[in-house]
């Protein structure tokens, strides 16, 4: 008789809203593929019952766990430990056991990383642009700046928003930070070898993009939104017309999944798998 095994492996996502989150979707895919007797269940979990939360997760044996907002910051509240890019990120989207540990990871900024170098582009650049300053900046920010890229410019709206992120990578990370107010359109300078949308203009069903002079990005800059839906936005569609080279959302989405996969399970994710699951909820 085969052996059973009625015990799933359980691992998850923490946030408010949660339901529309689609990081389950790809997660089942890829256990299925692999023949991963795991799940991947989304859990909606108000800010004052996220302690509570985590003595439930380590209780119930759970494997590892992604948060979203609200949670990426007040979990590191709750943890054993903390990785030291997502402690200078201040930010965590990722547990994992060690042990009986919970460590904090952060694998938004890493699945940027990976999306470069899947494409063949080193992170290690002289000159990054990045539009935004909020938590997807933060993360895109302090691996570029850790994987050795020497300058940044920050460009955003708010400026103390701006401002913070400038004196964190400058106090905490090898790299040089400035900070480009953001109120007219804004011109890319041309010495920039990577420009990247981390504004959360473009998402679906939203059509608009960055204000920038399009006219101002050249064929020698590499091109990136973190808007995973639609995988090939306006800002996108803008700069391949002027022949940049362009990576969209879906990847870094796919990358920073995938790495999250591999730290629970030990194994390589299926990537192409991932993608395919994403785009089909996305068509
Ligand atoms: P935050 O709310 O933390 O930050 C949003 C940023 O966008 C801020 O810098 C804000 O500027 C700026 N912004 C928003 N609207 C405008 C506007 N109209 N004009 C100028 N600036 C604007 O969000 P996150 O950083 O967490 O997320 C940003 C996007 O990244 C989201 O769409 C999210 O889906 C995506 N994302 C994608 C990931 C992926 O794997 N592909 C991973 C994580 C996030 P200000 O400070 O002035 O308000």
């Amino acid at each position: 008789m085969a052996e059973t095994n009625y015990k799933h492996d359980l691992v998850g996502a923490m946030g408010m809203p949660i339901a529309e989150n689609p990081t389950g979707l790809m997660m089942e895919a890829a256990f299925r593929h692999l023949g991963l007797n795991w799940r991947y269940q989304l859990f909606e979990v108000a800010e004052a019952s996220l302690k509570d939360a985590l003595t439930g997760m380590r209780a119930l044996g759970f494997k590892g766990m992604n948060f979203t907002i609200p949670h990426k910051v007040n979990v590191l509240n709750y943890l054993d430990r903390v990785a030291p890019d997502a402690a200078i990120i201040g930010a965590v989207n990722t547990v994992r056991l060690e042990g009986n540990q919970l460590i904090g990871e952060n694998t938004d900024g890493k699945g940027f990383i990976r999306s470069l170098s899947e494409a063949g582009i080193s992170p290690v650049v002289n000159h990054a642009v990045i539009l935004g300053a909020g938590g997807a900046a933060r993360a895109i920010t302090v691996e570029l700046a850790l994987a050795g890229t020497k300058q940044l410019t920050i460009v955003n709206r708010s400026h103390e928003r701006g401002q913070t992120l400038v004196d964190l990578l400058n106090a905490k990370t090898p790299a040089k930070a400035g900070l480009e107010p953001w109120q007219t359109t804004y011109t890319v300078p041309q010495d920039c070898d990577i420009l990247v949308n981390a504004t959360s203009i473009g998402l679906y069903p939203d059509p608009a993009k960055p204000d920038i002079d399009y006219d101002s990005l050249t064929k020698q800059m590499i091109v990136s939104d973190v808007i995973p839906n639609p995988p090939q936005t306006a800002f996108l569609n803008e700069a391949a017309k002027r022949g940049a080279r362009t990576l969209d959302g879906l990847g870094m989405l796919v990358y920073q999944g995938a790495i999250a996969f591999k730290m629970w399970t030990g194994k390589e994710a299926p990537t192409d798998v991932m993608k395919r699951a994403l785009e089909e909820a996305f068509a």
